[in-house]
């Protein structure tokens, strides 16, 4: 699903996902001068220098409106100065990921699943990610560890389900994607493959051909869960790239996150409820924040996050309102906010 890109005004030409993903802004005042932003009029100063590089796909750009420096995707992504802020409570490994770690790059946290962090490439930099301090580079176990992976969850039949996550799994090749499923769908007790990823939203041309023909091929059942935080993100190539996809009979769930000034009001959490399910997508998760640090100024309180929820579930079906939760170091699982 190849689409055309503008780099600029006068230079259109088509381009495949590949380049789409290299081509990323990784400047702010690129992203600021595209939006036709005045940088010395922002209501909030950008960052100066931040350890967590910048990186917008072009396309995601395109998303966000011209002119309006809180935009909410806007905001999901420009490094601003809140991010230096130094708070005890926010910490580097705020889920205790590393804790989980049982193989390099394997978390095995809770009963009957595992997490894969396949790789630690993003097509986007989200601000708010809880993973922005991982050690990616010790714990990349595609390099050297898969085989030690593939015997840990070999050994233990009680695992069934296996999540792809990152970093953004579908940063990989097609090939290298193949090759994993083709190791994981080999373990007879494995009857579920998972995808966490962004991409279909910041990048929807990774959705392509041969992508849908290896996750159609799988005997697993297929389950994707895309990331989106506001119903802006749910462009018309995204609820394409979702057609197809269920098509092929893959399950399409949502993950977002509670993200002060991005969908922290009733009226943003009905609108994204509502263009998921006209892409076929059912709204799975809604995250408090991970305090991690650099993100406290995205943070929403359990009790705001509790009475958006008790207003959404006047307004929406129940199957379009997602499960509020955090997740707490330790837990068997993650944690219903009541
Ligand atoms: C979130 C998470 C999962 C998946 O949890 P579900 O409740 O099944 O969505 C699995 N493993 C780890 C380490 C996780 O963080
Ligand atoms: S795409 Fe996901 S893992 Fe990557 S930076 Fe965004 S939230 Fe974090």
């Amino acid at each position: 699903m190849a689409h055309m890109i503008p780099r600029s005004a006068d230079d259109y030409q088509p381009v495949d996902w590949q380049s789409d993903y290299a081509n990323a802004i990784k400047d702010p005042r690129e992203l600021i001068d595209y939006l036709q932003l005045d940088p010395n009029a922002l209501p909030y100063q950008l960052s100066p220098n931040n350890s967590f590089a910048t990186r917008v796909p072009w396309f995601y750009a395109e998303l966000m409106h011209k002119g309006d420096p809180c935009d909410p995707l806007l905001l999901q992504v420009l490094s601003r100065i809140d991010e230096e802020e130094v708070s005890p409570k926010y910490v580097s490994d705020p889920v205790g990921d590393l804790n989980a770690e049982v193989v390099p790059g394997l978390l095995h946290k809770y009963h009957g699943r595992v997490l894969l962090i396949t790789t630690g490439a993003c097509a986007v930099h989200c601000r708010y990610c809880f993973r922005r301090h991982f050690p990616y580079t010790h714990s990349n176990p595609l390099k050297t560890e898969l085989p030690r992976v593939l015997s840990y969850i070999n050994d233990d039949p009680g695992i069934n389900e296996v999540i792809l996550s990152g970093g953004d799994p579908l940063s990989l090749s097609n090939e290298r994607l193949r090759q994993i499923i083709t190791s994981l769908e080999a373990i007879p007790h494995l009857h579920t493959l998972r995808l966490h990823s962004r991409l279909p939203v910041v990048l929807p041309s990774r959705m392509d051909r041969d992508l849908l023909d290896s996750l159609s091929a799988t005997r697993l059942k297929v389950v994707l869960v895309i990331h989106a935080n506001h119903a802006q993100e749910i462009s018309t190539e995204l609820v394409l790239a979702c057609k197809t996809m269920q098509t092929a009979g893959i399950t399409l769930l949502n993950q977002s996150v509670l993200l002060k000034d991005v969908n922290n009001r009733v009226s943003s959490l009905k609108a994204l409820s509502q263009a998921l399910f006209r892409a076929g997508v059912l709204p799975y998760y809604l995250h408090l924040l991970d305090k991690v640090a650099g993100a406290g100024h995205f943070e929403v309180d359990r009790q705001q996050g509790l009475s958006l929820m008790h207003e959404l579930r006047k307004q929406l079906p129940g199957y379009l309102v997602p499960r509020l939760v955090s997740e707490v170091a330790g837990e068997a699982s993650k944690q219903p906010v009541i």
